[in-house]
């Protein structure tokens, strides 16, 4: 098995470490709602979905109105 010849140093271990930071998510109003929800998700709030495709505004739909 390869073993590390050399300790890695603290600051070889920082500098590659800069890039392991999470991304914040990207929040959206819902486009029914307002609230602020991830992109290409229904929303949690009233069940909108802006669905992609031909037509636009016109394929806009509410999958699940409120289930109770
Ligand atoms: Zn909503």
């Amino acid at each position: 098995m390869a073993v590390p010849k050399f300790k890695t140093s603290k600051s070889k271990k920082r500098k590659r470490r800069t890039h392991d930071a999470i991304a914040p998510t990207n929040l959206v109003p819902c486009g029914n709602c307002g609230w602020s929800i991830p992109m290409h998700r229904i929303c949690p709030n009233c069940g909108h979905y802006r669905a992609r495709g031909k037509g636009g505004a016109r394929t806009r739909a509410v999958i699940a109105q409120d289930e109770g």
